[in-house]
């Protein structure tokens, strides 16, 4: 049948995929997938593993939750348009409405404002206490409480989390454990084979690596992360097929990566610990078998004067986040704690000389020599 333009303009010769052997996964970026019968159709709802529309699932988000699954030695893992939204999907996996969650109180600040505000507008409750005694933590257990929510590595100051302890108490009180592995990463560590039952990344930082991205993944056991993915389709915070490619690129180059920035940053903190203008400086040590991150924080001198150090550092810019392959420093007091209430900012210890430093994969010797330099210069002593 000969068709005006105005349909062949639409209905263009097609490319069939499925004889294209590309090496790398073709982006899907379809908002549908489209179905030659009837039959096809129906095999969809009889579950035949096809596509059907893009926020119910796509070809590279997939890929994307299957792959940090597998690295996280997790069942299945979902893909979602961002940290924060892996982590709503995970937590209404297991809570609901009239239902208590236990948090650490020295969470990523965006994650504090989710559980705090955003669930408490429905009905969630949350309490916030000191992780660090776990036995103090039974007075907060409650007949409602279903969920203890942590992070593997805390911010800024990277209080390790101490999983297997936490998850035996989970279990002694028949409760849910969820730990965000942002910071240390599934190269550094896996919360599942610890026991926990489901793990979140803001696939952002080191997974994605490259700052270019906004992403999560949530991964756990097929029945929990089922739940959350039907909350995915149903909150409408599914990732895109672009951005799940994007990420999943990124993520080939993880473990060379994270290992670089985690041995560079091993050696900036002790090279900084050796700097009588830097007070404290703090890095875990030998807490995690395989590296303990690639954060560190440090508390600078007094005389050091703030504006001119962030100058004079040069090629290491401020950046209010992390992960990237660059060094790149953050300033809380002015960023992520911003927000908090004076008092909680002293409790914490977030005063105007923190600087909490995302080290990259730059050499060695120019970090440091960098860092030093600036220290001192903006100490007043000549360089
Ligand atoms: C950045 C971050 C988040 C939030 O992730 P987004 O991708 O920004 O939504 C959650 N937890 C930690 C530890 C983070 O660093």
């Amino acid at each position: 049948m000969k068709r005006s333009i105005h349909t062949e303009v639409v209905h263009q010769n097609k490319k069939d995929t499925e004889s294209i052997r590309s090496k790398a996964t073709p982006i899907f970026q379809t908002s549908v997938f489209q179905f030659k019968t009837l039959e096809d159709l129906e095999g969809h709802y009889e579950g035949d593993g096809s596509y059907l529309y893009t926020r119910n699932g796509n070809p590279n988000t997939d890929e994307l939750g299957q792959a940090i699954a597998k690295l996280e030695g997790a069942e299945d893992g979902v893909a979602t348009s961002s940290g924060i939204s892996a982590i709503l999907a995970g937590i209404l996996a297991v809570v609901q409405n009239g239902d208590h969650i236990l948090a650490a109180e020295d969470l990523y600040g965006g994650t504090y404002h989710l559980l705090g505000h955003e669930l408490k507008n429905f009905g969630i409750q949350v309490t916030f206490a000191d992780f660090t005694e776990i036995e103090s933590l039974q007075s907060h257990v409650h007949s409602n409480t279903k969920l203890i929510y942590s992070e593997s590595i805390t911010n800024p100051f990277l209080r390790v989390e101490k999983i297997a302890e936490l998850v035996n108490f989970a279990k002694k009180n028949e409760l849910m454990t969820m730990i965000d592995n942002t910071f240390a990463t599934p190269i550094l560590l896996n919360p599942i084979e610890l026991g926990v039952d489901l793990v979140a990344h803001s696939a952002t930082k080191y997974i994605g690596g490259h700052s270019d991205v906004s992403a999560g993944v949530l991964v756990g056991r097929k029945e929990l992360v089922d739940k959350a993915r039907q909350k995915v389709v149903g909150l409408g915070s599914n990732l895109s097929p672009f951005e799940a490619w994007l990420t999943m690129r990124g993520s080939k180059t993880m473990a060379l990566r994270v290992e670089k920035q985690a041995a560079n940053a091993k050696e900036l903190a002790n090279a900084l610990v050796e700097s009588e203008l830097v007070e404290k400086v703090y890095y875990p040590q030998n807490e995690l078998p395989k590296g303990n991150g690639a954060i560190v924080t440090v508390t600078l001198q007094q005389k050091v004067n703030m504006s001119v150090f962030f100058s004079a550092l040069d090629w290491i810019k401020i950046v209010p986040s992390l992960a990237g392959v660059e060094t790149t420093v953050s300033y809380p007091i002015a960023t992520s704690h911003r927000a908090l209430p004076k008092e909680a900012k002293e409790k914490l210890g977030i005063t105007q000389h923190v600087v909490r430093i995302s080290v990259g994969i730059e050499e060695l010797f120019d970090i440091v020599q960098q860092f030093t330099k600036a220290i001192e210069q903006a100490a007043g002593k000549s360089v």
